[in-house]
């Protein structure tokens, strides 16, 4: 690493660690509905959403030099290397005012986890798990027609293998601190949210209602 490239990490890291925003990552199977529901969570309860996916699809966009790379991997339904998507996530959360934030679709794996709290230094407050079966994730892929790439089903069964083989460990590891508030993500989008709202109400709140 050359002086000035380990010079702007530094910075970053300390903006960071001065900034000790509050996380809450966002994890479930593709198709499992943490765009949708974190979507009513900004709404309802003032955080921040950044979807690790639509950082990375917007690298491709931008015409950046990791572009190609990106694409390639998505298309595969493979883990796009952790500083890549760790320093667009830094990014994003620098750039934003807002101090609470949902990372939506990140860490997939244990290197990324590892390796986002290592660099940035903060850990989730909780980790908010979509549970869904494969069958109703499936059709909901198959049947949204966002124009994605990855949503044809050759690369929506990479994905389910993925998912199982590298993204559960994470959820597991993080079931074994505690940190993991599960939702039956099967049921129909206004009935998850009830439950996702009734986990974010503070409990003073709930008292008081
Ligand atoms: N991806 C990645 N790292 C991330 C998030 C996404 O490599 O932290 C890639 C990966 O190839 C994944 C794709 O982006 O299959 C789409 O991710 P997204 O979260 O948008 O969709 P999901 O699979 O959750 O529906
Ligand atoms: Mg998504």
């Amino acid at each position: 690493m050359g002086t000035v490239e380990a010079a702007t990490k530094q910075a970053i890291e300390s903006t960071l660690a001065q900034k000790k925003p509050k996380v809450v990552f966002v994890l479930g199977g593709p198709g499992s509905g943490k765009g949708t529901q974190c979507a009513n969570i900004v709404e309802h309860f003032g955080y921040t959403h950044l979807s690790a996916g639509d950082l990375l699809r917007a690298e491709i966009k931008s015409g950046s030099e990791n572009g190609t790379m990106i694409q390639n991997m998505i298309k595969e339904g493979k883990i796009v290397p952790s500083e890549v998507t760790i320093k667009l996530l830094e990014k994003a959360i620098l750039e934003n005012e807002n101090d609470k934030f949902l990372i939506d679709g990140f860490p997939r794996n244990e290197e990324n986890r590892a390796a986002f709290e290592a660099v940035t230094g903060i850990s989730p407050e909780f980790v908010l798990f979509f549970d869904c079966p494969e069958e109703e994730m499936e059709k909901r892929l198959l049947g949204r027609n966002q124009g994605r790439e990855d949503d044809n089903i050759d690369t929506i069964r990479k994905r389910f293998k993925v998912f199982l083989e590298s993204s559960l460990p994470v959820i597991e590891y993080y079931n074994s601190k505690g940190k993991v508030r599960k939702i039956d993500a099967a049921k129909p989008v206004g009935e998850v949210f009830e439950a996702v709202k009734a986990l974010f109400t503070p409990v003073d709140e709930k008292a008081a209602a």
